[in-house]
């Protein structure tokens, strides 16, 4: 009541000082004030990188009947409004459409934003290409669309962003914590959708902010101060001042009607203190803004000007303008304890039967093909290295864009209208086209052995064949009879020697293999199915407008032995005699009912399958003495269609499902067995709209099963979300692994949560995790690790059992924004069908505690596949005119099991970005989670290095700039010893030029060679 007496005397005072001119100076300079409660208000605006509408459509605001969002608008009415008061401050995010705004201004215009962003009243904030998600996404990925935007920042501003804005995403994974926070040097990461039970908890033990420690084996080195907002990224209800909000304005001319700002004082001092109720220290952060929101930049800051003005007049609380930069510091300043956070934040939970776990698997297709790319874009920036960067020609920089708009939360994840979907699909299609120029041309000058780095060109022409997948590959499915030769170079992204099995189309059985000596190896042909062909010829038609010409009848399949970041070359041609032709298969269909036994396998691997039965029952290793009973099913989920009483739906987010069904194999069922030396494989045609090869290679210990799903049928209008399962006797107590964002693999326990004591409301739904590497578990014998080629959803629903989801089509919306169910379809002359989704995943079982070897090594070959450029010969012979094998690393040389090359890219000045991480955690294997080391001389033989200097790992600061500046925050409850228990790998020693690596460490490093050393990148 003091107070509000106080207030009203102040006020009239202010009412007579106005009496003469009614133009009025808000005092809106106020910064922290130490003992009071702070309101950091923290103006914002959330542009998604595409959802509703593409990314040019928000941009440029067309198409404003699905939503009225025009990012222009945004950042065009924000430069005179950050100018009319120097105490106004504003963060930008999404670099995709700073960008494009940003190359549409006029010199003056960017001197001026220049000058905001100095000053401190424009900062920039996470400043990736996009706020990623961070469930579908790879962690490649996630580091290359943050370098964009980066370097961006940096080569325009020359500033380097400090905060993680994650507020939309839905969950947070612990990638995102370390690896995308601490170190890319942010000092904090703020987010808004945590788990509601998750939200209530903490809010009532003051612990939404923490120290977040993602990795175990980074341990404290790796750990960042992470704050959840109290409910979401919007402003308190009631503070919305968008032209056309509902939000009462703060009306302070006492000669007009509706005067309330002693109403509005209230209600914001009531906010502040509601909010100060939940949040330790006396800072607390308003988010004033949210999705597309400033489109009239005066209005929001019209009426916080108001706000800050009388509030502080009334004294009760301190408003100020604020950034997260600002709020951050203010909380370090307080030098407070903070409760500590392992592990990560999934699965995102909005409400009892709201479970956002759908999205880990919708949009299967674009999920691959944003994976596809990935290691694609890795492999083609190597060779973009080795022949030299084409600034005017084809080059990588669109596909980098395209790959980068693609990691968004609402692209990967699948949470996009249709029509931005295939916007998404359409630039990363086109970037593709030019990346593979760039791979091709660089393939050729190296076979040429030439160098191309002065702009010369080469003979060859290679093709490579994208659609491979479905057994569609023109350059190979050639006439071999008028003697014509097939040569297949092929290109291994991996810093180490690998060998994998090649499947291409052929037109002939009699065809021989030559490798690059000349000598014949063992090849194998195999039947292209009926199945095959159709899938083949249909989707040809549907994705490229016409039918293929000619339908080759047959799979060659050979085993190529390529040296490590390097290629060889294998010739294809007619068979000339009988002996020397590729090995046919050996077909056999066994009926249901057969008594038989059948086993496939080549040396330590074996399947066994029961004809009878009609299904797989046995994996046995004979060198691991590993033999398991396995069976493998299908089910589906019924989607739920929301009732009255309980409206969530099952949808692009949610996964909501309503009963669980077994999909029996069809009575007349067969098993069809493809044999030979190198590919044994069992075909089931599981029901109408299921497919499954299970496929042996010959030198490798896993299976690999391939699945085609689709079209789901929902004549019976029940949407259905088709998942596999792997079942084993082992006894795995509630207990799984799944990696977080293809990294660090994190224990799940089943309807348990580490944080809390969870309400089990959706016994599947709230079990799942994101998968993007693999899901394992085990018992005290075995271990079952089974890997992924894309982002999907997964659990063990069962004890024994890995569940995946394939493929998911549901006929609602689940009420979450997107407005459309997702039901894809794939059409031919518009007549659509459901879409058919064509995938592989790959398992194996282990003595307990050997499975993480096959995880990490068979993981990167998954993620980086041999990259084929085919091409025809004549009548020369190839080999003795060409370079036919090559290797960019010392012929002596190979990267050791446990680290990876992430990132070889040309920079400017023919510099180059190499990152290099360690594949293990601390304790994951008893030999590869130790300090290792990369010899950087041997990784750039025939070139003098002369400088390298180690950054963070967006590469916008040196390392040991970000380490000198970032803040230190203090965890509660914890000994000296326990904060220091970290290891690293130590500075590169200029002479010696080797890189230590702890286990999950990452090191970025900027190599600059002495060009007059040798001018020549490769020579043969
Ligand atoms: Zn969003």
């Amino acid at each position: 009541m003091e107070i509000a007496t106080v207030f009203v005397v102040v006020l009239w005072v202010f009412s007579v000082g106005g009496a003469e001119s009614k133009y009025m100076v808000y005092n809106t300079s106020q910064g922290i004030v130490p003992d009071k409660l702070n309101v950091h208000l923290v103006p914002h605006t959330h542009d998604d990188v595409g959802w509703l509408k593409t990314v040019d459509q928000y941009y440029v605001g067309s198409n404003n009947s699905i939503q009225g969002a025009c990012v222009q608008n945004v950042l065009d009415s924000l430069v005179p409004a950050l100018l009319a008061d120097k105490n106004r401050k504003f963060i930008y995010v999404e670099m995709a459409f700073f960008e494009r705004w940003w190359k549409d201004q006029s010199e003056a215009v960017q001197q001026t934003v220049k000058q905001l962003v100095s000053s401190g009243q424009l900062e920039f904030i996470n400043g990736g290409m996009c706020m990623h998600d961070e469930a579908a996404t790879h962690y490649i990925d996630m580091i290359e669309q943050t370098t964009l935007g980066h370097h961006f920042i940096k080569q325009e501003f020359g500033v380097t962003p400090r905060i993680g804005w994650q507020i939309d995403p839905f969950g947070h994974s612990a990638v995102q914590a370390y690896l995308l926070g601490a170190e890319i040097g942010f000092d904090s990461l703020f987010f808004g959708r945590i788990d509601y039970q998750d939200r209530a908890k903490r809010k009532n033990e003051k612990s939404l902010e923490v120290v977040w420690r993602g990795s175990k084996s980074l341990g404290s080195s790796g750990q960042i101060f992470a704050g959840a907002f109290p409910e979401n990224y919007e402003p308190p209800s009631g503070f919305y001042f968008e032209v056309n909000a509902a939000s009462p304005i703060v009306q302070d001319d006492p000669t007009l009607f509706d005067y309330n700002v002693q109403e509005r004082v209230e209600d914001f001092v009531a906010a502040a203190l509601s909010q100060a109720n939940i949040t330790r220290t006396n800072h607390i952060m308003f988010t004033m803004g949210t999705d597309f929101k400033y489109q009239y930049a005066h209005t929001w800051f019209r009426q916080m000007d108001k706000l800050i003005h009388y509030v502080n007049i009334d004294g009760r609380v301190n408003a100020l303008y604020s950034t997260p930069s600002i709020y951050t510091d203010a909380k370090h300043a307080t030098e407070k304890s903070w409760p500590i956070k392992t592990e990560d934040f999934f699965p995102y939970a909005d409400r009892a039967h709201g479970y956002w776990t759908g999205y880990f698997t919708s949009r299967p297709a674009i999920k691959r093909y944003v994976r596809m790319m990935s290691g694609y874009y890795l492999a083609a920036r190597q060779l973009e290295f080795f022949k030299g960067r084409n600034k005017s020609g084809s080059n990588t920089d669109l596909l980098a864009d395209a790959l980068a708009i693609a990691q968004h939360h609402d692209a990967v994840t699948g949470t996009e209208k249709q029509h931005v979907a295939n916007d998404y699909a359409k630039r990363l299609s086109i970037g593709y086209v030019e990346a593979e120029k760039v791979a091709s041309s660089s393939l050729a000058c190296l076979v040429d052995s030439k160098s191309c780095t002065g702009g010369g060109s080469a003979k060859t022409e290679f093709q490579q064949c994208p659609l491979l997948n479905i057994s569609y590959c023109p350059p190979s499915e050639i006439d071999f009879s008028n003697g014509k030769n097939l040569i297949v170079v092929v290109y291994n992204a991996l810093g180490w020697k690998r060998e994998d099995v090649i499947r291409i189309p052929v037109m002939h059985e009699d065809v021989t293999v030559r490798d690059s000596a000349g000598r014949v190896i063992e090849s194998q042909v195999l039947p292209l199915t009926e199945n095959r062909i159709s899938l083949r010829n249909y989707h040809v038609k549907a994705y490229l407008g016409q039918s293929p010409s000619k339908t080759p009848e047959y799979l060659l399949a050979f085993s190529a032995s390529v040296p490590p970041i390097g290629f060889n070359t294998y010739t294809i041609s007619r068979a000339k005699t009988k002996g020397a032709s590729s090995a046919r298969s050996s077909l056999h269909l066994l009926q249901r009912g057969d008594k038989s036994t059948l086993e496939v396998g080549h040396e330590n691997l074996k399947l066994t399958f029961s004809a009878e039965e009609g299904k797989l029952t046995h994996y046995i290793n004979s060198r691991s003495s590993v033999k398991e009973s396995v069976q493998q099913s299908f089910s589906y989920y019924s989607g739920y269609n929301g009732s009255d009483e309980s409206p969530q739906s099952s949808g692009a987010y949610v996964f909501r499902p309503n009963g669980t069904f077994l999909i029996k194999p069809a009575k007349k069922d067969i098993l069809t067995v493809i044999r030979g030396p190198i590919i044994d494989e069992v075909h089931q045609q599981i029901n109408p709209w299921i497919y499954q090869i299970n496929r042996l290679h010959k030198g490798k210990e896993h299976v690999e099963v391939e699945f085609t799903v689709g079209p789901i049928p929902v004549e019976d209008r029940i949407g259905k979300e088709v998942a596999t399962q792997i079942t084993t006797n082992m006894e795995t107590n509630k207990i799984f692994y799944t990696d977080s964002n293809g990294r660090d693999f994190i224990k799940r326990i089943r309807d348990y949560r580490t944080d809390w004591d969870l309400k089990v409301n959706e016994p599947a739904a709230g079990n799942y995790y994101p998968i993007n590497l693999g899901i394992y578990i085990g018992d005290n014998k075995t271990e079952l690790s089974v890997l992924v080629d894309r982002a999907v959803g997964g659990s063990s629903i069962v004890d024994g059992q890995i569940e995946l989801m394939l493929h998911r089509r549901l006929l609602r919306d689940d009420s979450k924004g997107v407005d459309e169910a997702l039901n894809e379809t794939v059409c031919i002359d518009n007549k659509c069908k459901g879409l058919t989704i064509q995938g592989k995943y790959y398992y194996r079982i282990d003595p307990v505690g050997e499975g993480a070897k096959w995880r990490r090594t068979a993981g990167q070959e998954i993620y980086s596949p041999f990259l084929l450029a085919l091409t025809e010969e004549g009548e020369d012979n190839w080999m003795s005119s060409h370079v036919p094998t090559y290797s960019a690393i010392d012929s002596s040389y190979t990267l050791p099991d446990n680290v990876a090359i992430i990132t070889l890219q040309e920079l400017e000045n023919r510099k180059v970005l190499l990152r290099l991480a360690h594949l293990y955690e601390i304790g994951e294997d008893k030999d590869l989670s130790t300090m290792t080391e990369v010899e950087l001389k041997k990784l750039f033989p025939g070139k003098k290095i002369a400088k390298v200097v180690e950054m963070n790992l967006s590469a916008n600061q040196e390392r040991s700039e970000m380490e000198k500046k970032r803040l230190a925050w203090k965890v509660e409850e914890e000994s000296l010893e326990e904060s220091q228990m970290t290891s690293r790998g130590r500075a590169v020693d200029p002479a010696k030029l080797v890189v230590e690596l702890a286990p999950m460490e990452i090191r970025t490093l900027v190599v600059d060679f002495d060009e007059t050393f040798s001018p020549q990148v490769f020579d043969a």
